[in-house]
């Protein structure tokens, strides 16, 4: 069994109480040193790969990824890729929400929106920067578990909600900022009318399947002025609600 989560949870909560006794034939437990290890590599291969923002490295660092893995995949929790998490649906690889988040130059006075919230993990790194998050997931069932995830953790700046973030989320708007996380084949028109003039949102724009170009959005006076970025791999965008939970 690889420690749980809440061992490296770093203070941000009261102690959680301490794990059942293990059965004498259970494989030992590994030692904390290969955790700061691995987290100490992650860290290196973003710098690495060119993230240089400090307040982003900063959110990276803090967050606890393992906490939003399946907890089969917490041994990976650190490797640099995307996972499966459940209704067939991904948590990004680290390096592309380094890279997002960079892009989307969150502050603390920006309230930002997220369309595909999965894990909650990019949400969990956005919460880290700006002063408010609204999370938005097709699936209720990942909804319901990014919540109490995301509570559990002490993130109390972020709102998830269940439905279809391509249609916008007009309780909330406007964002100061945009994000996001699944492949959309076209710029959703709903999101561009609820981003404030000057705001920025970026997301993954191509063909469902294959891969799509990292785009990013500035909303100025006369309209949107775009910069392509890297190429990357989502999972589709879909409209509407997920009909299965
Ligand atoms: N940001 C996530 C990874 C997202 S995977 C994380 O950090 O873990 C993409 C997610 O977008 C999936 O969970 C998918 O169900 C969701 N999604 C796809 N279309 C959507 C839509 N129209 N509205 C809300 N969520 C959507």
């Amino acid at each position: 069994m690889m420690p749980g989560w809440r061992d490296l949870l770093f203070g941000r909560r009261d102690a959680e109480p301490a794990a059942a006794p293990k059965p004498a034939d259970a494989p030992p437990r590994k030692p904390a040193r290969d955790e700061s290890v691995g987290r100490m590599e992650f860290m290196l291969s973003l710098r690495r790969r060119g993230i240089s923002d400090q307040a982003v490295l900063r959110a990276m660092d803090a967050v606890p990824r393992e906490a939003f893995v399946l907890p089969q995949l917490s041994d990976e929790a650190y490797a640099d890729q995307a996972m499966p998490i459940a209704c067939g649906q991904t948590i990004s690889q680290p390096y592309v929400v380094a890279y997002m988040t960079e892009q989307l130059d969150v502050k603390r006075e920006h309230r930002v929106l997220e369309v595909g919230t999965g894990s909650g993990y990019q949400a969990a790194i956005l919460a880290q920067l700006a002063g408010e998050v609204i999370t938005v997931e097709r699936y209720r069932t990942l909804a319901d578990a990014a919540r109490v995830r995301l509570a559990t953790l002490g993130y109390d700046n972020v709102t998830v909600i269940a439905g279809d973030g391509l249609a916008g989320v007009p309780a909330h708007a406007p964002y100061d900022r945009i994000i996001v996380t699944a492949a959309a084949e076209t710029v959703p028109d709903a999101l561009v009318a609820e981003l404030a003039e000057g705001g920025i949102m970026v997301l993954p724009l191509g063909e469902h399947g294959g891969t799509q170009r990292l785009v990013r959005l500035v909303r100025t006076k006369d309209g949107l002025a775009r910069t392509d970025l890297i190429g990357v791999r989502f999972v589709p965008a879909l409209p509407g609600q997920a009909r299965e939970l």
